[in-house]
């Protein structure tokens, strides 16, 4: 039986993107955050509130499903809120297949070893591949690299991705948008001024929708 805290809440996935890491990739944003950084991309990930629970053996189907995808990348949220489950889902995905792990937080490398925050912390720890940590500060945002801003340092923990030329720190930026009837995700760590565009298409989708149905339901 899966204990309790291997079941993830999970805000939303993804499979298949190159805007989160090097290849193709599939993507897992856990919901809630203990933080509040000023300008998240992510606000409606941060309340701890019940999203999609799920138990990790039934994602990795779904997150590699796609024959092409060779890593996973863990955001949200906090990843390391639920570390024992996302520990879990890359320890199970492994043996289908031999991925990459990416994963980010908002807490340092050094604080998560000596005094982990959640369960499972160190088994996380030690299927992540790199490790990109800290909070994300708006006014160190610098349009660059697979970071939100230029405090957060990226950890190569193991060696898998060390040879992969892939330039984590300062690369340019990426992103996909996916649309799904009324809702829209965008994937990636945007390129400057692209939440503000993203905010304002999803408001003027959304408000030709509702007119649409204020037309055709009457
Ligand atoms: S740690 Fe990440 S998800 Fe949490 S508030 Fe900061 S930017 Fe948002």
């Amino acid at each position: 039986m899966t204990a309790p805290y291997e079941v993830l809440n999970v805000a939303a996935t993804w499979t298949g993107t190159t805007a989160l890491g090097p290849g193709r990739r599939s993507v897992v944003w856990v919901q809630g955050c203990p933080f509040h950084c000023r300008g998240c991309m992510s606000p409606d990930w941060i309340p701890m509130r019940r999203a999609r629970l799920v138990a990790p053996a039934d994602l990795v189907p779904e997150l590699l499903g796609d024959p092409a995808v060779g890593g996973l990348t863990f955001s949200g949220g906090e990843p390391m809120f639920q570390a024992a489950g996302l520990a879990e889902l890359a320890r199970l995905a492994r043996t289908v297949r031999d991925i990459s792990v990416i994963c980010f937080t908002g807490h340092r490398l050094e604080a998560l070893r000596s005094r982990p925050p959640a369960p499972g912390v160190a088994r996380l720890l030690e299927e992540v591949d790199v490790l990109i940590d800290g909070l994300y500060v708006a006014g160190l945002d610098d349009g660059r690299g697979l970071r939100g801003s230029s405090n957060q340092r990226v950890h190569h923990l193991t060696d898998r991705l060390t040879s992969y030329g892939y330039d984590f720190d300062s690369r340019p930026r990426s992103a996909d948008i996916a649309v799904d009837g009324q809702n829209a995700l965008l994937i990636g760590v945007p390129p400057t001024g692209l939440i503000a565009a993203f905010d304002a298409a999803v408001d003027s989708v959304r408000a030709r929708t509702t007119l649409w149905k204020d037309n055709h339901e009457r």
